[in-house]
């Protein structure tokens, strides 16, 4: 499903050099690749601050403590995600409060949202799930009404754009994640967080450092060591200069596969990734849908692709959220989902003779239902 061996083979003189870097450098913590990293992060995303964190989950969490949000607090966001998204809300000490999906591009129904909020309702939380950005300009005017904070989470949408608006710019803040498979990946656990605000920057980073606003000097609680890793950082930042090679490789495997599976697509049958207006879509993930599904990956064992679902239980149903009270059909939209997607191979890397194995088998299988 992954491989990142074929891009190290490629990249491997540029990487090694970045970890001899960090090694000969003196400083193991913090040190220069961090704040390189930082700053031609924020530099890529046109913001103000970026504060390396040490993954994802904890880039949402800090964000949202940033944020002012904490336990009483309610955080609306989307079941139809990664679970490390809802981990985070709670993490926090906040609630997470869901609203169903759209039916056409699986992202948060923002139509949904003014009917969630209720007088704890703290933050948003969209998620740019698959690659795609949520439409964030409905949330903007119930954030200002309400006097709530947007955090995006957008672990698997860097370099998206909704409207030539960038992923992570939006926001009061924005959570990156670099698990080694995202579309800006790692050798390693890495996560960020950007924002405008210099007062959450500092919040941030406070919160990595234990809660201490100067060395040996706590300040806030909870604290956490959470900091983003110098040599993590180094490859990141040598990786970034090629972050827009990585879009244009996704995009291009998106192609091949919508022209290799274009015309099996049907109502009542298969559906391929459905760009929204104005987006530009990263392709973290390649999720197409088919109601038979489960027939479909059953008869595809035969022959050697392998496909993964993201993800195959909403998050709600998940025995871990109990307690959150969500019964089963109260996300309609995202339950059916979870039942019927399945994705393909999607990296930058992927050989073309993997693509073409992946567009005939499912050529062979659906046509054969
Ligand atoms: C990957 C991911 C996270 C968590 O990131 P980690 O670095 O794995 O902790 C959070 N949210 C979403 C949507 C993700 O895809």
């Amino acid at each position: 499903m992954w491989d990142y061996l074929p891009e190290y083979e490629q990249e491997k003189a540029d990487l090694l050099d970045a970890v001899t870097t960090v090694f000969e450098s003196g400083q193991l913590i913090l040190g220069k690749s961090v704040q390189g990293f930082e700053a031609e992060f924020a530099a890529y995303h046109g913001i103000a601050h970026c504060a390396g964190v040490d993954n994802g989950t904890n880039a949402v969490k800090l964000g949202l403590e940033a944020l002012g949000v904490g336990p009483g607090d309610e955080v609306i966001t989307v079941s139809n995600t990664a679970a490390p998204t809802v981990v985070a809300i709670d993490g926090a000490g906040a609630t997470p409060v869901f609203v169903d999906i759209r039916e056409d591009d699986y992202l948060m129904d923002t139509d949904q949202v003014a009917g969630a909020i209720t007088p704890r309702t703290k933050a948003l939380l969209p998620v740019h799930l698959y690659g795609q950005c949520v439409d964030l300009a409905p949330l903007e005017r119930l954030a200002a009404e309400h006097g709530l904070a947007i955090l995006e989470d957008c672990a698997q949408a860097h370099g998206a754009r909704r409207n030539g608006r960038m992923a992570g710019t939006v926001g009061d803040a924005a959570a990156f994640s670099f698990y080694p498979t995202k579309v800006l990946g790692g050798y390693g656990d890495g996560g960020a967080i950007v924002t405008d605000d210099e007062s959450v920057d500092r919040n941030v980073r406070q919160l990595r450092y234990y809660g201490m606003g100067k060395r040996y000097y706590v300040v806030r609680t909870p604290g956490h060591n959470s900091r983003l890793d110098e040599v993590q950082a180094e490859i990141l930042r040598r990786k970034l200069r090629r972050l827009d090679a990585y879009v244009a490789g996704r995009r291009a495997v998106a192609r091949r596969y919508a022209e290799g599976l274009g015309d099996l697509t049907a109502p009542g049958g298969l559906t391929l990734p459905v760009v929204a207006e104005g987006n530009e879509h990263v392709y973290y993930l390649y999720v197409v849908r088919h109601p038979r599904r489960d027939e479909i990956i059953e008869r595809l064992e035969r022959y050697d692709i392998s496909l993964n679902i993201s993800y195959p239980w909403p998050v709600h149903t998940m025995t871990g959220f109990a307690e959150l009270g969500y019964a089963k059909g109260s996300l309609p939209v995202t339950e059916r989902l979870a039942d019927e997607i399945f994705s393909l191979p999607m990296y930058p890397s992927l050989p073309l003779d993997r693509q073409d194995k992946v567009i005939s088998a499912l050529r062979e299988v659906i046509t054969d239902l």
